[in-house]
């Protein structure tokens, strides 16, 4: 599976990614070993580092290149620097530490691409896995899952990944590691790792002819796992991966895992060995089996339930899994669809007061009675006293839209009702308006703002797969669930296209946004995805702005002169640059060269990662 986290190293070719220190000495030996050879490899033990291969001497000499927490490089103790590669050019004139400059790049051969440690490529697995069992997702939900929370889901997977493996054992004395060890198959390498104390340091515990020995793994001040006077690792996984590949201090390599009896030893579908069934009694299971233990394989992930709240604690924030409305409720096989969406009054009651009001009416907070309890909802409600036919068919053509929706990052609709008045029910988005929030919580950080655009865009990369036009897309119809959870909505201008045409065409001018309308809409009134990307960069422009008003002060009629002189909104104060310049791609003026959402969304995604780290 591909990597959505670019490597900021792919690109060069004397990178081999995850390549082992000694195949790195044989391949700059193969290429002469002049002195100042080099090569770049992927650090083994620490995530997102490199390590540096140089020949000098007829020897080849190892550095490691930390990623900083601010995202640069260095040797350990040495300058930083913005990319692996400026980092070497930096070397390729200064020594400064070095045993010799960096001479002569030894390139990858014709055919060789950088190798993807099992790591990379066990992560993604393991982020897969771990989403769809935590939060029993499949399909679309689960993609989209991934893919705007994998650098939360990453650090997750990293601190907790451990506890699923067959080698951790957990918080048990170090007799009952002894006695666990030497129970079954007492093969030389056979090891757990016990958890020593909460404040994270562990014990390594390894059976070297018929003994078990017990290393501590120690936890230093930057987070750091290592074995006394050890190489230090980001993960326990990592630390074991290294030991099972060269003892280095140790005894001896790590074997087997000393298999966890009498747990339920049911393996995650990735997993090439069958394990034994959990059911067989303790003893019966390790002395009328003893073959059973499946080979060695770090990765093997055991089936556990994902954290409770309670585990969880405080740790973390919800992610927009942990929400009621990160599913449909109808993905709920017990729960069905009422025909034609129509909902039953006496299932719905409504609270005083109003989250928000238009021409139309109000919108008010309610609970929906369903199956699994009380849905809290948001209602829009029709004036009554309107008696214009035409409000009513404008909220039945927005409910019909919204009825086709559903992903994750739009508001959903749960159904309409027709009662004392038409009301369209729908999902509840409690923080309200984006632009409204941010103006109220100038706290939030640039990443918090990309996460949430980065939602947006996937939405409307959805809408667009789709065919449909928002034509009403600003941060005011951006609502949030939580600080960390953005849903589109307001379907009240939307239209599905046609298939024969990826534009709408409006008859007429109507009460338009024009701020964020795109010089096609203006000019020729036609509606298309691209214009919703113009639409969504402004929408940007806002959000980093913190909800200030976009064109402050001018009328529409200039505005669209300033667009026509080629003229656009500069960049917000805290704006990084790479996010203005997407939105100035936005506010391509021609719809051919503008990008659609594919392209909006996976800028967006790799600029959120990359900041993410
Ligand atoms: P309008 O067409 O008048 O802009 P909207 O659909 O945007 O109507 O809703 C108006 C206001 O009602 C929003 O700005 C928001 O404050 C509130 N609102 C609408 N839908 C929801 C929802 N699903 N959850 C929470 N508040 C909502
Ligand atoms: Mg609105």
């Amino acid at each position: 599976m591909a990597s959505n986290t670019a490597n900021p190293a792919n690109h060069l070719p004397y990178f081999f990614g995850n390549i082992t220190r000694e195949d790195a000495e044989e391949y700059l030996m193969q290429g002469g070993a002049s002195d100042g050879l080099y090569l770049l490899r992927q650090s083994r033990n620490y995530l997102g580092g490199f390590a540096l291969s140089l020949a000098h001497g007829r020897k080849v000499h190892h550095y490691t290149i930390e990623r900083e927490l601010s995202g640069s490089y260095a040797i350990a103790g040495g300058k930083s620097h913005a990319s692996p590669a400026e980092l070497i050019k930096y070397h390729s004139e200064e020594a400064d530490g070095l045993i010799c400059l960096l001479r002569k790049p030894f390139n990858r051969p014709p055919g060789i691409e950088p190798k993807t440690g099992p790591f990379e490529d066990l992560k993604e697995n393991l982020i897969r896995e771990y989403v769809k069992q935590t939060w029993n997702l499949q399909g679309h939900a689960l993609e989209q899952a991934i893919i705007s929370q994998k650098p939360q889901l990453e650090k997750l997977i990293a601190t907790t990944a451990h506890e699923k493996m067959p080698w951790f054992h957990g918080r048990i004395s170090r007799e009952e590691s002894e006695h666990r060890i030497l129970i079954g198959s007492r093969n030389n390498g056979k090891f757990l790792i016990r958890e020593r104390d909460r404040n994270g340091s562990y014990a390594l515990c390894l059976l070297n002819d018929g003994k078990v020995l017990h290393y501590r793994i120690d936890r230093d001040k930057t987070g750091k796992l290592s074995i006394p006077d050890g190489k230090r690792f980001d993960t326990l996984w990592q630390l074991v991966e290294h030991y099972s590949y060269k003892p280095d201090g140790l005894l001896r390599v790590l074997t087997t895992p000393c298999p966890q009896l009498g747990s339920e030893n049911d393996n995650f579908g990735f997993n090439a060995h069958p394990s034994p069934s959990g059911t067989l009694p303790k003893l019966q299971s390790t002395i009328g089996h003893p073959l059973e233990e499946a080979p060695f394989n770090p990765y093997v992930l055991q089936r556990k339930r994902g954290p409770t709240e309670e585990e969880r604690g405080d740790q973390r924030e919800a992610l927009p899994m942990d929400t009621e409305v990160y599913e449909s409720p109808y993905a709920d096989p017990d729960e069905i669809k009422p025909k034609n969406v129509t909902l039953d009054r006496k299932l719905l009651t409504l609270e005083e007061g109003e989250l928000g009001s238009g021409n139309f009416g109000t919108v008010k907070k309610g609970f929906y009675r369903m199956k699994k309890g009380a849905k809290p909802v948001a209602v829009k409600i029709l004036k009554n006293e309107s008696n214009d036919p035409a409000i009513k068919d404008e909220l039945l053509r927005e409910a019909n839209v919204m009825q086709q929706l559903d992903n994750p990052y739009i508001v959903r609709m749960i159904g309409i009702c027709e009662a004392e008045a038409w009301m369209l029910v729908m999902e509840m988005a409690e923080l309200g308006p984006l632009n409204r929030f941010l103006q109220k919580n100038r706290h939030v950080t640039e990443k918090n703002i990309t996460e949430l655009v980065h939602q947006v865009s996937m939405g409307m990369k959805y809408l667009e797969e789709n065919n449909f036009v928002h034509r009403d897309l600003a941060a005011r119809n951006v609502l949030l669930v939580t600080q960390h959870y953005a849903k589109i909505s307001d379907f009240g201008l939307s239209k599905a296209l046609s298939a024969d045409e990826n534009y709408y065409k409006a008859q007429s001018h109507g009460k338009w946004p024009v701020k964020w309308y795109a010089p096609e809409c203006m000019n020729f009134y036609k509606f298309s995805s691209k214009s919703d990307v113009w639409s969504f960069g402004v929408l940007m422009w806002e959000a980093f702005s913190y909800g200030q008003k976009p064109y402050k002060g001018m009328k529409g009629g200039e505005v669209a002169q300033m667009i026509e002189r080629g003229e656009r909104m500069e960049r917000p104060e805290v704006c990084p640059t790479e996010v203005y310049s997407l939105m100035k791609l936005c506010w391509t003026y021609n719809v051919d060269d503008r990008p659609g959402f594919v392209a909006v969304e996976l800028r967006l995604r790799n600029y959120y990662y990359d900041i993410s780290h």
